[in-house]
């Protein structure tokens, strides 16, 4: 027999599912925070200024080299005397170039005279320059400048992947009159080497940007060469500020990511190395373990709650049918109906339909017990309960009220159909002995009948049908009265 439900078990589930997720989703929050901030700490202070420093210090330690050999050239006995003695056997010159070029491993070597504009290679004569030639313009920048030499990285001589630099040297004769300009071109690999490793071990992005903010040279990835970052998306409005500062860090979106790029001015390229990380693939990791996590706690929040459902439902259908039934004969008690008769009250205020109560009694029932025995006084007990039981409808309540009397609640029911059934309950009794052993004892009930008012109490209407019933049983027993 399905009891109604005293208490609700899903609101207590629905509590335990939010606390046990809330929980989790907090911890695994966190944790992520602090992880990510961590990555974005260690990216922004060491990763991408320890890459800047390496390559910086590559760039320098490769340009010591060219710098002294050019030095060499530019100090050379033969070179300022074959000048002097004026520049007459271009062979003799141009093995002189050749040869610190195949020593060196240079790319090209070169010496430009100021006295005749030719500009001389390992080859021979290459050209003669000329100011209005903007591709000789390096050469005038030089005669015009106050230091020895300069470093002079030119876009347009630089290969499709290597670093190209240039080491002009002034030249002068053994008065200090200015002769000309010499030194060597020079692919800095081992630069190139660790730009192209950093970029693809790390995902990093390294490249140079000129004063003026434009790409100059780059492995693979950005813009192209030439490019003004002014217009590069995200990095574009933060572009003037960085060309003010000689190195520092921003964080930028771009196509739907996170960038943090790490700048640093290089002065003797008076470039800006810039190396970009791409912060959203960095944190692509944590974020799947964010992800994961969640589902784990997910999963396990939903097992706890089910497992808690299952058990709740075990102990809580015992425990109410404990609380609420009678043992012997499985019908409500008397704790039970005390409950549901404050509720039927409460809902027939809100909807009124007619309420009967029925109260049984066993007639002779110590009789019974005394000739037969008590084992056979509960079978007894047990039957009638099941010929009450099996004859009401569902949304009728049967209880044991005290040792052999059971009160029926009929909802609904007016109280003729309510007399007439209890005549019915009464027959059926009296028409079904209850076998005990080899015996079948014959059982009658008597039965009182009333109908609420409307208005009485709970014990009002009951007393009126224990009313009814004691004039039954003073009326010969086995018979139906009404209040
Ligand atoms: P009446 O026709 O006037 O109702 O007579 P009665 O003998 O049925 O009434 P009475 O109230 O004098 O006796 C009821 C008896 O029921 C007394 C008690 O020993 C017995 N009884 C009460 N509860 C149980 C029970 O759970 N099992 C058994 N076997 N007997 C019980
Ligand atoms: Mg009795
Ligand atoms: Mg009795």
């Amino acid at each position: 027999m399905a009891h109604p439900r005293i208490f609700d078990r899903r609101s207590l589930l629905a509590l335990l599912a939010l606390l046990l997720f809330a929980g989790f989703f907090t911890i695994t929050l966190i944790g992520y925070f602090v992880s990510k901030k961590a990555i974005r700490d260690a990216i922004i202070e060491q990763d991408l200024p320890l890459t800047s420093s390496n390559i910086y210090s590559e760039i320098q330690k490769d340009l010591v080299r060219p710098v002294l050999i050019s030095s060499t050239m530019a100090h050379d006995t033969f070179l300022r005397d074959w000048v002097l003695r004026g520049e007459r056997n271009v062979g003799e010159m141009s093995r002189y170039l050749m040869e610190v070029r195949r020593r060196y491993g240079a790319f090209s070597s070169f010496f430009v005279s100021e006295k005749s504009g030719l500009y001389y290679t390992g080859e021979g004569v290459l050209k003669r320059v000329r100011p209005d030639e903007p591709r000789d313009a390096w050469y005038y920048r030089v005669r015009g400048m106050k230091e020895d030499y300069e470093i002079n990285v030119d876009p347009d001589m630089a290969n499709a992947d290597a670093l190209t630099i240039f080491i002009n040297y002034r030249v002068f004769d053994f008065k200090g009159d200015y002769l000309g300009a010499t030194g060597i071109g020079l692919t800095v690999d081992a630069v190139s080497r660790l730009i192209a490793e950093y970029q693809e071990r790390f995902r990093r992005t390294i490249y140079f940007v000129d004063a003026q903010g434009r790409v100059v040279q780059l492995g693979a990835g950005r813009a192209g060469q030439g490019a003004d970052l002014h217009a590069a998306p995200g990095l574009g409005p933060l572009i003037d500020g960085i060309l003010r500062e000689p190195r520092g860090s921003r964080q930028f979106q771009a196509g739907g990511d996170s960038h943090i790029l790490h700048f640093n001015y290089l002065p003797e390229l008076k470039w800006y190395l810039f190396v970009e990380q791409n912060e959203s693939a960095a944190l692509a990791g944590i974020r799947r373990t964010l992800f994961v996590n969640l589902s784990i706690s997910l999963a396990v929040t939903l097992v706890v709650v089910f497992l808690t459902h299952l058990a709740l439902a075990r102990y809580q259908s015992r425990i109410e049918e404990m609380a609420s039934t009678d043992k012997l004969t499985g019908l409500l008690n008397r704790h039970a109906f005390a409950i549901l008769a404050v509720k039927l009250l409460a809902e027939h205020r809100r909807e009124p339909r007619p309420v009967a109560v029925l109260l049984a009694d066993i007639d002779r029932f110590k009789e019974i017990n005394d000739r037969h025995g008590h084992l056979a006084g509960d079978a007894v007990l047990e039957a009638v309960a099941q010929v009450l039981q099996r004859r009401l409808r569902a949304s009728d309540l049967a209880v044991r009220w005290g040792g052999e009397e059971f009160l029926l609640l009929l909802k609904g029911c007016e109280l003729d159909e309510a007399r007439r059934i209890a005549e019915d309950l009464r027959q059926a009794v009296a028409a079904s002995p209850v076998a005990a052993g080899k015996l079948a004892i014959p059982v009658t009930i008597s039965i009182g009948v009333s109908q609420f008012d409307g208005r009485e109490s709970m014990d009002r209407l009951i007393g009126r049908a224990d009313e009814a019933l004691y004039a039954a049983k003073h009326g010969g027993r086995n018979r139906v009265d009404v209040a």
